[in-house]
């Protein structure tokens, strides 16, 4: 006998096709959150392999339990660069007149360690097999194809299907674009007034500067109108340093980094204490300035529009002063993950379409991020304030900033990063189960529209 027909056998035959555009932080996450869930993915990365820029960065602790949760072996991967701190604090420093401790806060047990930001992506990107990456592949297009399959333009004129596309694909995301259109506010990050240098300096050569105790761990300096921040990575082999200064002028570069030299930083730091200039002299002669951008002015309303959505930078970008971008993409990886898995089921048990699934989930993940990614955009800019005593309330009053920086910090550290997970489970399968049609009116009203490829 013959079994009766799936009705929600539309487009659902062969595997889900989940494009991941981007192979940064976020993309490699997702990809290696779909990988331990059995979902099919390719990334598309428009550079020729796994790149990332020369510097440091640190995983706070929600980040290490969110790829903990992607799979044990994203966090084991991290584990295996990540530089042990001397002490389990994050300390704050008068780096302007006493070079005295203002504040210390716990990061909990081996907590917030730092790591060379390409040995990260090495240890990841050697989890992903090859046949799932394709480099040199920058997107440029998106169109609606036969049933809702999403058609991907990329600029060397090859085209690709996907059923869900996810933008990972950064600060100045193509794919945020398109979704939003070219002229929305949101579709182009906006200039904070800040720049930083960033530099990885020989361990022998820093220690000689400032002592084995202010390399050893983390620190940051605070001070008027800038900031810096140092901590070891590469096996205690490099000190990471990154000194944020506040700008006046607008950015007038068309690229986020411009040429910039030793003598500009110093003279930002003209009358700091000599500990702080000792590490602002530790930079090389020149090196280029990077501009702070962030989302913070003009917000996406959603990251979502039918099956296409972003996540990490490309949805939520913030500047580097709470150490979080990066987690947050983890995270909005994580959920991905969870909620991709979970269409995959719906369709297989043939409880709903394809892309009646993908319209719920997305929506779903637009709901369990968007309000946390968001507040991170303005606390952040809210915490450079504080290192920058530019807060007028709590200017260089250590004890004050003390209580602002705490509540910040422990609201990113302590989030329930399952809690998270078995929300959008439950939301998910609510809408899925009850038959509500609110979601995919929503998915019909966002639909992904977005030129006049249909069925090309
Ligand atoms: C100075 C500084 C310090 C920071 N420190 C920390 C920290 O300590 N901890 C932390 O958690 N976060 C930190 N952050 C934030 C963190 O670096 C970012 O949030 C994170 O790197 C974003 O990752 P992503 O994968 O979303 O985007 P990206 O890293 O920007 O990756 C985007 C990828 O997409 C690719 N791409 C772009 N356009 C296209 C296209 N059209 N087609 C195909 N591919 C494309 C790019 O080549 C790239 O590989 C810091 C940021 C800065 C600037």
């Amino acid at each position: 006998m013959p079994s009766a027909p799936n009705p929600h056998a539309d487009n659902a035959s062969g595997p889900l096709r989940v494009a991941i555009i981007g192979a940064g932080i976020t993309g490699v996450n997702l990809a290696l959150g779909l990988q331990a869930r059995g979902v099919n993915y390719t990334i598309y990365e428009r550079a020729p392999g796994f790149r990332e820029i020369g510097a440091g960065i640190g995983f706070s602790p929600n980040a290490e339990r969110a790829m903990g949760l992607l799979d044990p072996g994203v966090l084991a991967a991290f584990k295996t660069v990540a530089n042990p701190n001397g002490e389990d604090y994050f300390q704050w420093v008068d780096g302007h007149g006493t070079d005295e401790l203002m504040f210390r806060l716990h990061v909990g047990k081996d907590g917030f360690q730092g790591c060379r930001r390409s040995d990260v992506l090495e240890e990841w990107a050697r989890l992903i097999p090859a046949k799932r990456v394709k480099f040199g592949r920058q997107i440029d297009g998106l169109g609606e194809g036969r049933d809702g399959v999403i058609i991907m333009k990329f600029a060397d004129g090859s085209r690709e299907e996907a059923d869900v596309v996810v933008g990972c694909d950064g600060i100045r995301s193509r794919v945020r674009q398109l979704m939003l259109g070219e002229q929305h506010p949101a579709a182009h990050p906006h200039y904070t007034n800040r720049f930083c240098f960033r530099a990885l300096v020989p361990m022998g050569q820093a220690r000689a500067a400032i002592g084995e105790y202010k390399t050893s761990t983390r620190f940051m300096y605070n001070g008027p109108g800038a900031h810096a921040i140092t901590y070891p990575v590469g096996g205690n082999s490099v000190l990471n340093v990154m000194a944020a200064i506040t700008d006046p002028n607008p950015w007038s570069e068309k690229q986020h980094t411009a040429s910039g030299s030793k003598s500009e930083a110093l003279a930002a730091f003209g009358d700091w204490h000599p500990t702080v200039r000792a590490i602002i002299d530790l930079l090389p002669d020149t090196m280029d300035k990077w501009a702070i951008f962030d989302m913070a002015e003009h917000p996406a309303d959603s990251y979502v529009k039918g099956a296409v959505c972003v996540a990490g930078d490309a949805a939520h970008a913030a500047g580097p002063h709470l150490g979080a971008g990066g987690g947050m993409g983890i995270e909005d990886a994580l959920a991905l993950s969870a909620l991709l898995e979970a269409v995959d089921k719906v369709v297989e048990e043939g409880k709903k379409s394809r892309a009646e699934a993908i319209a719920t989930a997305l929506v779903t993940y637009n709901t369990i991020r968007y309000a946390r990614t968001q507040w991170v955009v303005q606390a952040t800019r809210a915490a450079c304030d504080l290192f920058q005593w530019r807060n007028p309330e709590v200017g260089s009053n250590a004890a004050k900033f003390g209580e602002e920086i705490t509540w910040r910090f422990h609201k990113i550290w302590d989030y329930d990063v399952r809690g998270m997970v078995d929300e959008g489970a439950a939301l998910f399968a609510a809408k899925i189960g009850d038959g509500q049609k609110g979601v995919i009116l929503d998915a019909k009203v966002l639909g992904v529209k977005l030129d006049n490829t249909q069925g090309e």
